[in-house]
């Protein structure tokens, strides 16, 4: 007797039956009924039963071997229902001995089913989806083997491209099958960059389907597998060597991608896959779906970021198999960009003028993808849960920032009422515009400085066209995150020049590098740390790495040409700090005097209030330095010690409450009681009501992201700053939590725009 399982190892054999059987011809049922038999015989197994997912989520038995034929189109299972409502659920085979003895087992007499005890389900994958579900059964209890595991998974993926290629199921069947997701939906998320956007999905993580699965010349394709691998493992070697693109993702990250890459166990996977039979393209989705299997319904958040990182590895390999490379990908006109997550880096590796939009399913508004999203002036909605699985490549998407919500595929309706918005943003836009050559006073007089975050080059285009009074933040580090290796002197030089030019003259504050935390440079290695944002950041590496800052200081100096340079320098969390910082720069302007290069006319160096052990020590710091600006974003993660990147904990507190305002009031106070010039620079000076609050708090300065400057500065026009005032130090006396709404309730009440 023949054992169980496949006569011939590997189910070559059996898809060339199914492909003999698909060209006899004849209505799709009967291919599908065939496909069943030759499965089932070829696995000795009494039972096969395909089942396929409709629209409304249901399982619908579509046909069967071995079942009572009745049930056919009529029996139906909800996702999680019965063995294969579950294989839906977890997108993952299930391999019992003994199935009616399973908790999950739901009887239907229809069936018939009850005489067989061992059962094994695979899910239909189609783009990471679970389209169906494929199910042998044998009366006799039995485990089947890990081969046959593999060789049911191989043919399920075939069988899934058949099913979307329109080769088994009737045409207008076809349409009430859920190959893909293709209903309207809404999803709530959280705004991140203001905004709306009209597009097409655009998956960075994206898909890339094989067109051809079974081939016919197995050492032809191992030749190309090989090829790919190899050219991908290379890839990976130059990106860690410093060499080569993929900006941002951390180098922990492509340690992990070398280390899989180079990994026997993954390499030996793909090799059987192919020399079953499958194309190179086909073994690696067929691999992939054994990982997600394997580590999808992990609990540990660790080895579901693993499967992050071989999804992504997978795409690059396909791209390898398809003769794409490492290039950069080509977007549509309208690209909505979908991810799970980004770095901040990842962002600009795209066409910004093509990119109209972001969705993310995580993120958190202070990250700094979602800065980099602001910067760029992208509407960007995140925490969008279950996005990627509900949305295909080219699917219409909108973008809502203004609510946090995203639509996919929008109904006619809502693609037109959001349209009508948007025609409203424009028509406010240009109204802004209007007011780019109006100063910024309130109605009783009061200037305010309105000035612009930067951080690219592409940024300076658009300092003129806001009217800021200059550039508050220019964040450095930027141009060291875009960079392939780090930027030499002359790199560093000529980019703060031109930022100085294109300034004509209106203060620039320069923050000096800001690494660590969120942002990481593949080219620089750094010491995996437990709570990056507590650790080895900002100018604590620039101390204790004084020839970086030192490098960056020169160019500073160099740029500014015998103008103004104003500096300041990103966490200080103690006096000490500052004065060795501040000793770093009088050291490299004694250098650039002793070559006899020009000095800066003027210098003003400054520290940034971020680290909340500063507010009691201002009295101490405050003479030594020429201005502070208060960085929010950090001050607040800190003084609430709530991680700004963590979407679980990051817009827990509200800067508009008691204690933050508090403390904001607090440095105003003493800024002004040593008359020390200080600034806002976080994100919340952007906002026109947290604007509005520190303009009453006393503040009048705020750096903030381009597109926050026109809304600002109609709430500046609109507001009485003595009448806000009053008001606001009042509400911070009694209140006990966030105290937004009694200051928007104030400020409608005045008549200001917020
Ligand atoms: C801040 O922390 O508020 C700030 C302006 O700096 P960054 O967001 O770059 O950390
Ligand atoms: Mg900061």
């Amino acid at each position: 007797m023949p054992p169980p399982g496949l006569a011939i190892r590997g189910p070559r054999s059996l898809l060339r039956q199914i492909r003999e059987a698909m060209a006899s011809g004849g209505p799709a049922q009967a291919r599908l009924n065939m496909v069943v038999r030759i499965i089932a015989g070829s696995m000795v197994a009494e039972v096969c039963s395909i089942y396929l997912r409709r629209a409304t989520n249901d399982l619908e038995l579509f046909a069967t071997e071995g079942l009572n034929p009745q049930a056919v189109h009529s029996t139906t299972l909800k996702p999680g229902e019965g063995l294969v409502g579950e294989i839906m659920r977890l997108g993952r085979p299930l391999n019992l001995s003994d199935a009616p003895n399973n908790p999950h087992f739901s009887y239907r007499p229809e069936t018939g089913e009850d005489p067989f005890h061992a059962f094994l389900g695979v899910p239909l994958l189609r783009g990471g989806r679970t389209i169906g579900v494929l199910v042998v059964q044998n009366r006799t209890e039995r485990v089947y083997s890990d081969e046959e595991v593999e060789d049911l998974q191989i043919i399920a993926m075939v069988l899934a491209e058949m099913v979307a290629g329109g080769e088994l199921v009737d045409e207008d069947e076809l349409k009430t099958v859920e190959l893909a997701p293709h209903k309207p939906e809404r999803l709530k998320g959280a705004k991140f960059a203001d905004g709306l956007a009209y597009g097409r999905a655009v998956l960075h993580e994206a898909p890339v389907a094989p067109s051809q699965l079974l081939s016919d010349d197995v050492p032809a394709e191992e030749q190309r597998l090989g090829k790919a691998v190899t050219a991908l493992q290379v890839q990976l070697d130059q990106m860690l060597d410093g060499q080569h693109g993929l900006v941002g993702a951390s180098y922990e990250v492509l340690e992990t991608y070398r280390m899989f890459a180079h990994d026997r166990g993954w390499n030996r996977s793909l090799e059987e896959a192919v020399s079953s039979g499958l194309t190179a393209e086909a073994a690696v989705e067929r691999v992939r779906s054994e990982h997600r299997a394997r580590l999808g319904q992990a609990r540990d958040p660790y080895l579901r970021e693993r499967l992050h990182d071989l999804e992504d590895l997978n795409d690059r390999l396909l791209r390898h198999l398809s003769g794409e490379g490492a290039t950069a990908r080509i977007l549509p006109d309208d690209a909505i960009l979908i991810a799970r997550n980004l770095g901040p880096a990842d962002l600009l590796e795209y066409d910004r003028t093509k990119l109209k939009g972001l969705l993310l399913e995580e993120g958190s508004s202070a990250s700094h993808a979602a800065i980099v999203a602001r910067a760029l002036d992208i509407p960007c909605v995140g925490r969008l849960v279950g996005l990627r699985d509900r949305l295909s490549e080219g699917d219409p998407v909108i973008v809502d920032a203004e609510t946090g919500e995203a639509y996919l595929r929008p109904r006619a309706d809502v693609i037109e009422a959001v349209g009508a918005r948007m025609q409203v943003r424009a028509l406010r836009r240009a109204e802004f515009a209007l007011l780019r050559n109006t100063p910024a006073r309130t109605r009783d007089g009061a200037k305010i400085s309105l000035l612009m975050n930067a951080g690219l080059a592409v940024d300076l285009d658009i300092l003129n066209e806001t009217g800021a009074e200059g550039i508050g933040l220019f964040r450095t580090e930027f141009q060291f995150m875009v960079a392939e290796e780090l930027p030499r002197l002359e790199a560093q030089t000529q980019l703060y020049k031109r930022v100085m030019e294109a300034a004509e003259g209106r203060p620039v504050t320069f923050r000096t590098l800001d690494l660590g935390g969120d942002k990481v440079l593949p080219y620089l290695e750094a010491e995996r740390e437990d709570n990056p944002a507590l650790g080895w950041r900002a100018v604590r590496m620039g101390l204790d790495r004084p020839a970086l800052l030192r490098l960056q200081l020169r160019a500073l100096i160099a740029a500014s040409g015998g103008q103004e340079l104003r500096v300041m320098f990103p966490l200080v969390a103690s006096v000490e700090e500052f004065r060795a910082a501040r000793a770093l720069v009088d050291h490299e302007i004694a250098w650039a005097q002793r070559r006899g290069r020009t000095a800066p006319g003027l210098l003003r160096v400054g520290a940034m209030i971020e680290a909340p052990s500063l507010i009691w020590h201002l009295d101490a710091l405050l003479p030594l330095t020429d201005f502070v600006s208060v960085g929010t974003n950090d001050l607040m993660q800190y003084l609430f010690a709530a991680d700004r990147g963590n979407p679980r904990v990051a817009d827990r507190y509200d800067p508009l409450s008691p204690p933050a305002l508090r403390v904001m009031k607090s440095i105003q106070d003493a800024c002004q009681e040593s008359g020390t010039p200080v600034s806002v620079c976080g994100e919340m000076a952007g906002r026109p009501l947290e604007a509005f609050a520190l303009m009453a708090l006393g503040f009048d300065q705020l750096s903030m992201p381009p597109a926050g400057i026109g809304p600002v500065k109609a709430m500046v026009l609109s507001s009485d700053r003595e009448a806000a005032r009053r008001a606001v130090t009042n509400l911070l006396k009694g209140s006990a939590g966030s105290v937004r709404n009694e200051i928007e309730t104030l400020a409608r009440k005045l008549s200001v725009s917020i």
